[in-house]
């Protein structure tokens, strides 16, 4: 645990009692202030009462009065579509709002470090898609080089929950544009921006908000580097506002549409192939096709930007290489399931957006593609653009009969994931790809996209054993 320095003494209010309120609840106890907690479930507040925290419902006139701050959970809106009320209290009453994040960067650095001979850094992960899988693979590769390190933030442990740093230890961070909004202190070391495409736009009142609030993490907290994916105008935008000239080597642009040249520092992927140019110089290159748990252009993009991050420690190429190729991916994305007669199963659950959906589409071939749920705003229409290797679309969630009227390869109304695996895998040849992409939120059927993921794979499994 980091216990949370510079409140001891205080009462610090935590509004949601989920994993990192109750997580910075602890920190804050350790760290000597004491958390009065509140959240609107009576079964959350009961896990914290049988833990020892004072429960106190922050709605009550005057619950700010003795306040040092307040610690809101992701989860709870403090600004868009509307603030949650107990903020809007608190920012009356002139309480400064934070999160778990805040406290973690405010309280990471100990006295102890005066003795280190390398100081503990912190690498952190943002843009709208590819954070886990690029944070997990940096993780990955700075274990695979025996290096020191941990990985937390929405991925791993809740970044309070993680250990004090060692010497030279490297945590990883993955966190997204909730958290980055609204924590008070943002001070990596090395920052990395993977992309942006729209989502959780009713929270952050539209597209200018999502991106101010990614942004923060290269703002408020100047990294030494910066990792920064090109692709979108946002990214151009960042990475020229970031560096002093082209030649500023401060800030590592990130391609997978384009050649990146200069005199400064570019880490691109291009038909397979990644490689580094800095100063005008080739400095490493790595042939990503043979790199089965990273397929598509997308994890091309996750495999540049963590790669690019390792190398601003020093890392050489070929122990990144050695790395990415015992790289085993993760859950829910992109991940070879089964492979049968023929037929590869990718289970793909986390693509709830139509951006990741897209991108899945364009990493596989003959596809039979498992899709829909709670369709976000936006519409479907830049899958339409990319469904060219789309053999069928097998239509799951409440409303599946409205989400396929929107597509334009043909059809199936499954409804249940049980009846679209049946008919995908009953119409499947051999070199198809069975593909669970639904491009939605999982919630009109399953808590979540993990339940989703496993409902598929039991599925699958389910028909190959009775096979
Ligand atoms: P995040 O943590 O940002 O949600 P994940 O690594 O969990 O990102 O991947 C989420 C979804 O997006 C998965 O469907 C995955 O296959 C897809 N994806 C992964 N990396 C990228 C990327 N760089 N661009 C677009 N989609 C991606």
């Amino acid at each position: 645990m980091i216990p949370v320095q510079g409140l001891s003494g205080k009462t610090v209010a935590v509004l949601g009692l989920g994993r990192s309120g109750l997580s910075a609840a602890r920190a804050l106890r350790e760290g000597g202030a004491t958390a009065i907690c509140w959240d609107d479930n009576e079964a959350a507040r009961d896990v914290a009462i049988a833990e020892g925290f004072t429960c106190t419902n922050l709605k009550k006139q005057g619950a700010f009065d003795d306040v040092a701050r307040l610690i809101v959970s992701p989860g709870i809106p403090h600004l868009y579509p509307t603030p949650n009320s107990i903020v809007a209290a608190a920012l009356k009453a002139g309480v400064p709002v934070d999160n778990d994040i805040g406290l973690f960067f405010q309280s990471f650095g100990t006295p102890e470090w005066d003795s280190f001979e390398n100081m503990p850094q912190v690498i952190a992960v943002t843009g709208s898609n590819g954070k886990s899988t690029t944070s997990a693979l940096i993780h990955h590769i700075l274990t695979h080089a025996q290096r020191p390190c941990q990985l937390a933030g929405n991925i791993g442990r809740g970044v309070l929950d993680i250990d004090p740093a060692i010497d030279g230890e490297v945590v990883v961070l993955e966190l997204s544009s909730y958290q980055t909004e609204l924590a008070r202190s943002l001070t990596p070391d090395v920052a990395v921006f993977t992309n942006l495409t729209p989502d959780h736009l009713d929270r952050h009142a539209g597209m200018g908000g999502y991106f101010a609030a990614k942004r923060r993490l290269f703002a408020e907290g100047g990294p030494d580097r910066a990792v920064i994916g090109v692709d979108e105008a946002e990214g151009m935008f960042l990475a020229g506002q970031l560096g002093e000239g082209a030649a500023d080597d401060r800030v590592i642009r990130v391609s997978v549409e384009e050649k990146l040249t200069g005199p400064g520092w570019q880490v691109f992927a291009r038909k397979g192939f990644l490689s580094e140019y800095r100063k005008g110089r080739q400095a490493g290159s790595i042939d990503l096709r043979q790199i089965t748990g990273l397929p598509g252009a997308h994890n091309h993009q996750n495999a540049c930007a963590a790669y690019a991050a390792c190398r601003t420690l020093g890392l050489a190429p070929r122990v990144i290489e050695a790395a990415f190729h015992a790289f085993g991916g993760l859950p829910h994305r992109s991940q070879t399931i089964a492979q049968a007669d023929g037929v590869r199963y990718v289970n793909d659950s986390k693509a709830t957006n139509v951006d990741s959906a897209a991108k899945a589409l364009q990493a596989f071939k003959n596809i039979r593609w498992i899709c829909g749920g709670l369709q976000k705003e936006g519409g479907v229409e830049p899958l339409n653009e990319v469904s060219g290797d789309v053999i069928k679309a097998y239509v799951i969630g409440r409303e599946a009969a409205q989400f396929a009227m929107q597509l334009s390869a043909e059809t199936q109304v499954c409804t249940t994931m049980a009846d679209a695996v049946a008919a995908a895998m009953s119409d499947a040849q051999d070199g198809d790809t069975v593909l669970l992409a639904p491009a939605t939120a999982s919630f009109d059927q399953y808590d979540s996209f993990e339940r989703r993921g496993d409902d598929f794979i039991a599925e699958v499994t389910k028909r190959l054993e009775q096979a």
